[in-house]
């Protein structure tokens, strides 16, 4: 066989006789090959980075994007329709659009001379207009991204840009790196990467390298991946996929970009990275929409649910051939080839260090999310999620098909947020955060327990004058949701939201105002102690300016699910108990046994579920107490919470958790029959980074 490029030194060394001239071209030929290997990486590089920034690209649509911003571009580089004073992300957005468009063979603009004056132009003038954002992020990471993107893409084109305005764009890009800010360090090291392969510089590659996996690593309790698999940003803020999706956008593209060169992402590294994608990440995607729990304050802009993954999949799956099944599912959901259950397995998990549930199943998701003093709430941030006072305080998010809220925000009753107990004002100023970037909880028992598949979790709630005893018991079918020691002195009504989504189909229940019952969009809700309910179906109004001062002042109109139950004004030790079916439907509610849920008890002191068809027991004990209901006996000498598995059973286990995360030892006595003696569990608990996380016990038999 003959390699096509050798041939023609194969051609001329028929000419020659001499065997030892052979020798010598032969040699000569191996140095040549590893001296061009040296510069290998950065042109190798910047083919994946083009390749990169040239796929999923629809080609009519860059045409119609291009055409109409060349209407729009004055003589002198810049554009009619922006406002310079405040530039965001146009006109480099533009400007790469245009430089997409140029090298891409089968663009109609391709090697298109006008084109070519045109992007020359409008980068002159930016780079003469050099303009500042007051968000430092457009500064030092859009612009800079922006401009190495460009540049990269534009070294495929037919003709070069001067070299006098390529040099000054990459001196503008230039910064200095100190690291040590999780994905914001990631987002700037990228660029470094950009700037490397433009200028071959191997000490800048070096640092870029270095920085852009600096954050896979698990740090615990500064910004980055916890030890339980959540992430944090803005101090011990949850971030799962709001800064943790720039984090592992940033860290698959740099995996992806400098795999098999001496610059690879480490195994121990890329464990980190898979792991959290494949534990965390992925999973709070529901179909093609985020868990709103998980997308902070970026809650409050347009289609923030949507995911938008398909091409990150992509590059996981070149890393990671050995879970190509699981990504292939993950695709097809997110890519909505296939329904929301395809390939999904059930799972639940208790996050200690960020006080998120997430509980998956094939037919549902179900995450809650609640805030203590060691952490904070979810964060308002230059004007945008306004309204959020309420987000962290017990949110639960309910996803079937995953759009259920997708989009809803503009429209949504701010103090209503789906599972929160909270005052209902009569205005958005209620629910308005006073304070930026991030304010602690105030209670120390936010907590859960999990044996990975199913669990309990508790907040004890004391916000806005409120306070409250919320807990949630996580089977298969169902999640039982209970509140206690509801108490308030405010003169508002006290409500507690089951949920308010996108108004799909009718809205069945038994009787108005003392439901059993209410059945929307194939949820099914049961109240099995009844309660005064609110129960609404009609027009909500909003924009989605008042949620956030970047976004769109255009009114916004649509019909709204919502459903609160009303404990009234000035309410002491109230309560409630509603069990969430997610797959019920109206068929199955008249035939739905709440007789093998028993609801042994719902107090401020204790809170106590027992699935008699799981055969499992979930208790909270928000102080040292004892159980002792339906023949069963449980005692603790601290607060906690416990999970008994296959009861009456040799096998019984039970599993603890401290979400106090302040005892090291917790005492249980159990008794599981009648006719059997006490048994005393001395449960040493996980502490350090671990407190909080759950141990397990077998309970032997006598
Ligand atoms: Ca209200």
């Amino acid at each position: 066989m003959q390699i096509p490029h050798l041939k023609p030194l194969f051609t001329a060394l028929k000419r020659i006789a001499s065997i030892n001239f052979l020798v010598v071209a032969v040699f000569a030929c191996c140095f040549c090959f590893d001296a061009c290997a040296q510069n290998e990486p950065f042109n190798l590089l910047m083919k994946r980075i083009a390749g990169d920034l040239q796929t999923g690209i629809n080609d009519q649509e860059l045409a119609n994007s291009v055409s109409s911003n060349l209407k729009l571009l004055n003589s002198d580089g810049s554009w009619k329709d922006i406002d310079y004073a405040r530039l965001q992300y146009d006109p480099l957005r533009r400007i790469k659009d245009m430089a997409g468009a140029y090298v891409r063979p089968s663009s109609k603009f391709y090697g298109h001379a006008d084109l070519h004056g045109a992007i020359v132009i409008s980068l002159q003038n930016w780079l003469d207009r050099n303009p500042k954002n007051k968000n430092w992020w457009f500064n030092d990471i859009f612009y800079p991204q922006a401009i190495g993107q460009i540049l990269i893409l534009m070294r495929d084109g037919k003709q070069q840009l001067p070299n006098q305005l390529g040099e000054a764009l990459i001196q503008r890009m230039s910064r200095k790196l100190k690291g040590g800010d999780g994905a914001n360090t990631s987002d700037e090291a990228l660029h470094f990467l950009y700037r490397a392969c433009l200028t071959k510089n191997k000490a800048t590659l070096d640092s870029a390298a270095t920085y852009l996996f600096e954050p896979i690593s698990i740090i615990d309790g500064k910004g980055g991946v916890q030890v339980d698999g959540s992430y944090y940003q803005h101090g011990k803020q949850q971030a799962i996929a709001s800064y943790g999706k720039v984090f592992v956008e940033n860290s698959v593209n740099a995996a992806y970009y400098l795999r098999g060169t001496d610059y690879a992402l480490s195994e121990t590294k890329f464990d980190i990275l898979l792991n959290y994608l494949r534990q965390t990440f992925i999973k709070t995607i529901r179909g093609t929409f985020y868990d709103f729990n998980v997308r902070g304050r970026g809650i409050s802009r347009k289609d923030s649910l949507e995911s938008r993954i398909s091409g990150m999949i992509k590059k996981i799956e070149t890393l990671d051939p050995s879970h190509s099944t699981f990504w292939q599912a993950a695709a097809k959901r997110v890519s909505q080839q296939q329904d929301a259950a395809y390939g999904v397995t059930k799972s639940h998990h208790h996050y200690w260090k960020s006080g998120y549930t997430l509980n998956v199943r094939p037919a549902y998701t179900f995450s809650v999310q609640s805030t203590s003093i060691r952490t904070l709430k979810t964060e308002r941030g230059n004007n945008e999620n306004i309204l959020g006072k309420f987000l962290a305080t017990g949110a639960t998010n309910i996803q079937r098909t995953g759009s259920e809220y997708a989009n809803l925000m503009p429209l949504w009753e701010w103090d209503k947020i789906p599972g929160t107990t909270s005052r209902d004002y009569a205005t958005d100023s209620g629910a308005t955060i006073a304070k930026e970037w991030g304010i602690a909880g105030t209670t120390t028992f936010v907590g859960g327990v999990s044996d990975d598949t199913y669990g309990v979790s508790a907040y004890h709630l004391n916000d806005d004058g409120v306070e409250a005893k919320k807990a949630w018991f996580f089977f298969d079918n169902e999640v039982v949701c209970l509140g206690a020691g509801i108490s308030s002195s405010s003169p508002q009504h006290i409500t507690t939201t089951v949920n308010q989504t996108w108004l799909r189909g009718k809205v069945l229940f038994d009787t108005a105002k003392t439901a059993k019952w209410i059945v929307h969009d194939s949820i099914a809700y049961i109240f099995p102690k009844g309660g005064t309910l609110t129960i609404g179906e009609g027009s909500q109004t909003g924009s989605w300016y008042r949620i956030n001062h970047f976004q769109s002042k255009d009114a916004i109109v649509a019909k709204v699910f919502k459903a609160a139950i009303d404990h009234g004004i000035r309410s002491q030790n109230a309560s409630y108990a509603y069990i969430v079916a997610p797959a019920a439907g109206i068929k199955n509610i008249q035939k739905y046994k709440t007789d093998m849920i028993a609801i042994l008890k719902n107090t401020e002191e204790i809170q106590a579920v027992k699935h008699t068809a799981l055969n499992m027991l979930q208790v909270v004990f928000y102080k040292a107490g004892t159980l002792s209901a339906d023949n069963l006996y449980v005692k603790v000498d601290k607060p906690c919470v416990v999970y008994i598995k296959s009861l009456n059973t040799a096998q019984a286990i039970l599993y603890i958790a401290d979400p106090t995360q302040e005892n090291r030892n917790i005492k249980v006595e159990v008794k599981l029959s009648k006719n059997e003696n006490n048994r005393l569990l001395n449960c040493d608990l996980p502490v350090g980074p671990l407190a909080g996380s759950t141990a397990s016990f077998k309970i032997s038999q006598h």
